[in-house]
């Protein structure tokens, strides 16, 4: 249920009405608007009377919200979500640039990219860790390793960093990470996103390769119900009939995305298309389409990368790409 307050409400009055709230055991998230204050309950509001509270002086509307996601809700909170890492922000209108190998290598392969990337205009350092892979037989990633030489590049050039975590035991480990990625296989690992509803940092939620967009946001909601709510979604391609691409991209979700939610949405052309020359001109279509980032994945030598070589770009393929997204940025601005 939301209620939207008046304009004159006063602090004690706001204050008196979300103590109210709590006291019959719901929840209360405001959100103060520059017109209005409006106040997201969230619980059992079935024994609320709306018109009681609708009467109240200070109260210019009640309604209840009929999607079962709540705080990730637009209606809960009308203005866009942005989320601080480090010096860089996601969902204030400006473009994050998330690049990097599929997976860490070795010291000198994340080195030599992270540098190339931040020199081209990245803003966040990706890089997989533990990697979730159809076969077992393939490469698993450096793990915790991985994620000390992933730190330890993304300091150097002075980029945060993101990585996919896959089990929540595994978080003792994710300590110097600035956004812990839950990938495609894992959106409704619900113990995982319960487990990542009391970390305090940002969590960036891939969409899974054949879940709704609503699933997408009870996903988000499982995170957010837990306490945090700095959630990032991500789209990166959903399983279809089609062949000629790994996923097809599904870039209506992102404006669709933008009406149901405030949360920030980015894009992942890499593995929404499967093939590096496909990246270039789907990139510009996520950033023409309204997504707040790109994640891209960047190799310097992708014939013998040891994950997703067939859909990463090489740092000058990349750098050139960079010069295009500012235009369509500058375009749609
Ligand atoms: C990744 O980002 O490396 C990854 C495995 O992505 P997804 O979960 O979207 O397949
Ligand atoms: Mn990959």
């Amino acid at each position: 249920m939301i209620a939207v307050l008046k304009k004159k409400a006063t602090e004690p009055q706001k204050q008196h009405l979300i103590e109210w709230f709590e006291m019959k055991g719901l929840k209360v998230h405001v959100s103060e608007g520059e017109f209005n204050t409006v106040l997201g309950i969230i619980g059992d509001t079935t024994e609320l009377d709306t018109d009681m509270i609708g009467l109240l002086d200070i109260v210019e509307s009640v309604k209840r919200i009929s999607e079962p996601y709540k705080s990730a809700n637009r209606q809960f909170h009308p203005e866009d979500t942005s989320i601080k890492v480090q010096n860089a922000v996601i969902g204030d209108g400006s473009l994050t640039i998330m690049a990097g190998p599929c997976s860490v290598e070795s010291e000198e392969q994340i080195m030599t990219i992270a540098k190339a990337v931040k020199a081209a205009g990245a803003t966040m350092l990706r890089g997989g860790t533990f990697k979730p892979r159809t076969s077992p037989y393939a490469f698993q990633g450096m793990r915790a390793e991985g994620i000390r030489l992933l730190k330890q590049a993304g300091d150097s050039v002075g980029l945060p960093i993101v990585t996919e975590i896959m089990n929540a035991d595994h978080l003792e480990y994710f300590e110097d990470v600035d956004i812990i990625q839950v990938g495609a296989r894992n959106m409704q690992n619900f113990e995982l996103l319960k487990a990542l509803g009391k970390v305090n940092k940002p969590i960036l939620i891939k969409r899974g390769m054949a879940s709704t967009i609503k699933e997408l946001l009870m996903s988000a909601e499982y995170v957010m119900a837990g306490g945090n709510e700095q959630v990032i979604l991500c789209e990166r391609g959903i399983r279809t009939f089609e062949t000629a691409t790994r996923n097809t991209f599904d870039l209506s979700a992102v404006p669709v995305l933008k009406k149901l939610t405030h949360l920030p949405i980015i894009v992942d052309p890499s593995h929404a298309t499967g093939k590096h020359d496909l990246v270039p001109p789907m990139s510009l279509a996520g950033v023409a389409c309204g997504a707040d980032g790109l994640m891209i994945e960047v190799h310097n030598q992708p014939e013998k990368a040891l994950s997703d070589g067939p859909q990463s770009l090489r740092p000058e393929e990349f750098e050139a790409l960079m010069a295009k997204v500012i235009k369509v940025k500058e375009a749609i601005s």
